[in-house]
């Protein structure tokens, strides 16, 4: 869940900081290139204001620290619940993973971080990587339910395996350019709002495919028998988790366009 983040910091504590420092200044130039290009291309097409130009790239520098600070927030809170649910014992594996319908010998496997729990689409079964701290009915049954829409194939495969990774491309193109054309069209409020919403069209790959595979193991979940409290803990998992994603989705271009609404805003202002 949320693994980009948790890599991340992971990544700090293994005295790996300094090649995260030189990819995030590579990164940064790339994005300071591509918004001088992208805010160029609103202007020709008329979305921005000739005038209104130079509130893009500030938006996008400070959209950006908004937006990994925003996910950590999620992410902490997030992390809250999803220890919630009972602990996972060999017997109970087997339960789900029969319950979930997936070919029996669908590998579940350890991940390095023990933060992390996520689903690898190799081979014709894939393969489900539990960190230590992760080791949960609900986090397996997640992953479980990744696993079934694998091996299912069909349009949520296609949709998993293809649309869901592809999407970085129009959720980038979100956040640069419908987040500031409505902030600066419109304020603040709008750049927010409007923002969030493009973030989530853009997301719906990656959204559609993670209430998939939740609503997949919350019936797998009933396997073991759940008591209505185990129930309702195992769903908030579920749900929490869906948050992050939901979060992660509208969080870029709601910052961003928030941040052309407001310089534009106080520029207005104070000149
Ligand atoms: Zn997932």
């Amino acid at each position: 869940m949320a693994p980009a983040l948790r890599q991340a910091v992971s990544a700090w504590n293994q005295k790996e900081a300094g090649l995260v420092g030189t990819a995030a200044v590579i990164v940064g130039k790339a994005l300071a290139a591509a918004a001088v290009r992208g805010s160029n291309a609103m202007v020709r097409a008329g979305l921005v204001s000739p005038e209104d130009r130079k509130y893009i790239g500030p938006a996008i520098v400070a959209g950006l620290p908004a937006t990994l600070l925003g996910g950590y927030v999620a992410n902490r809170v997030a992390q809250r619940y999803l220890n919630s649910g009972e602990e996972l014992t060999p017997k109970k594996e087997e339960a789900l993973i029969r319950a979930s319908g997936v070919h029996k010998d669908t590998p579940v496997g350890v991940a390095d971080d023990s933060d992390d729990a996520y689903f690898e689409p190799t081979g014709p079964l894939g393969e489900i990587r539990l960190g230590q701290n992760m080791s949960h009915p609900a986090t397996l049954a997640h992953e479980l339910g990744h696993a079934s829409i694998h091996q299912g194939g069909g349009l949520s495969r296609v949709n998993q395996s293809w649309l869901r990774p592809l999407s970085f491309l129009p959720s980038a193109i979100a956040a640069g350019s419908v987040g500031p054309a409505a902030g600066l069209a419109w304020g603040p409020a709008a750049g927010l709002g409007l923002g969030a919403l493009a973030g989530v069209v853009a997301g719906a790959p990656t959204l559609i495919n993670e209430w998939q595979a939740s609503s997949r193991a919350k019936d797998t979940l009933k396997a073991l028998g759940p008591t209505p409290a185990q129930t309702k803990a195992n769903h908030r998992d579920l749900h929490s988790a869906f948050g992050t994603y939901l979060t992660g989705a509208a969080l870029p271009a709601a910052a961003i366009g928030l941040g052309a609404g407001l310089f534009k805003h106080f520029s207005k202002g104070s000149s």
